[in-house]
């Protein structure tokens, strides 16, 4: 068997598209132009990349983007302060804090500091814990869980009654996406570092997530034939014949589980795209409710 590559690069498009097109009807219909704040503290270089390709993509989707880049000895009172004017801004519809923090700084004092309902990269306390519930309504999921349940729904597979199995319980992937499948009616199985087996309980799934962070740690033997398998994982492993020196690869090793799965992820170009999609689907839906 030779996986379906599933393409998140077209699927992440074509949500991009709805969400302009969303954006767009908000401001003819009710005049309001969704706003998205980033906050970034410090001068690492990756969070000031993953902030640019943000606020490019705000920029193409019709959302207005808020930037405050803070320095790197911010204390916890000034950005504290900077969160609660943010949460009073009525242009101001969703607040990201880029993380990592520096360390003198409590992240979930901060992402507690977001009110839930700008809150839209989903990691408050209140959002997170509502994705657990059943019938409790949680106002946004992460956005990269978020986009795994996307990808799953646009792609076609049923997910009520299937078995899924989930490797990483971080709460900014591995946990909500367990939540997100298991609200969805899967029956779930949240593995992690000291998960005993895990081929014996990966071949059990009929979707598979991985999102662990070691390159090429799910290999054929470990899928069931005809599983989905969502590759989350984003490692950098070196390539010299590359000019930049390494090459970006999953938790999966592609080229085995292709042979076994039914549909696999590519990384890149599988579940990446996905994240900065739904975090500006999450921004229109924080705008639309006003
Ligand atoms: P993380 O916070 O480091 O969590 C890793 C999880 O994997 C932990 O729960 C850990 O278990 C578990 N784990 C580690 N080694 C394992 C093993 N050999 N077998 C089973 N479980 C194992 O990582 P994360 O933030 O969730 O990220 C995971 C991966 O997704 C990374 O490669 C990251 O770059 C990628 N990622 C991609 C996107 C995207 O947009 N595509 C977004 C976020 C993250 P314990 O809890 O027991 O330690």
């Amino acid at each position: 068997m030779t996986a379906r590559k599933i393409d998140g690069k077209a699927i992440a498009a074509s949500i991009h598209e709805e969400v302009r097109l969303g954006a767009a009807r908000l401001r003819e219909e009710r005049g309001i132009v969704p706003g998205l704040a980033t906050v970034l503290v410090g001068d690492d270089p990756a969070s000031h990349s993953y902030v640019k390709v943000k606020r490019r993509a705000c920029e193409e989707d019709g959302i207005r983007s808020f930037h405050h880049p803070l320095p790197e000895d911010t204390s916890r009172e000034t950005l504290l302060r900077l969160i609660r004017d943010l949460g009073e801004n009525p242009e101001v519809h969703g607040i990201l804090v880029q993380l990592p923090l520096p360390s003198h700084l409590s992240e979930a004092e901060v992402i507690e500091a977001i009110p839930p309902r700008k809150d839209v990269d989903g990691f408050h306390p209140a959002n997170l814990g509502r994705l657990g519930l059943k019938g409790g309504e949680a106002l946004f999921a992460p956005c990269t869980p978020a986009g795994v349940l996307e990808l799953l729904g646009r792609i076609g597979v049923g997910i009520a009654g299937s078995r899924a199995v989930v490797l990483g319980r971080s709460k900014i992937v591995g946990l909500p996406a367990a939540l997100l499948l298991l609200r969805n009616d899967a029956t779930v199985t949240l593995c992690h570092s000291r998960t005993k087996d895990l081929p014996a309980v990966t071949r059990e799934a009929d979707i598979l997530v991985a999102a662990i962070g070691r390159p090429g740690a799910v290999t054929a033997d470990m899928v069931k034939p005809g599983a989905v398998v969502i590759d989350v994982g984003v490692n950098r492993v070196p390539d010299s014949s590359r000019k930049r020196g390494y090459r970006l690869v999953g938790d999966c090793d592609f080229e085995g589980v292709s042979s076994v799965a039914g549909a696999l992820t590519p990384v890149p170009g599988g579940v990446g795209p996905m994240t900065i999609a739904m975090l500006m689907k999450n921004t229109l839906a924080a705008a639309s409710r006003g």
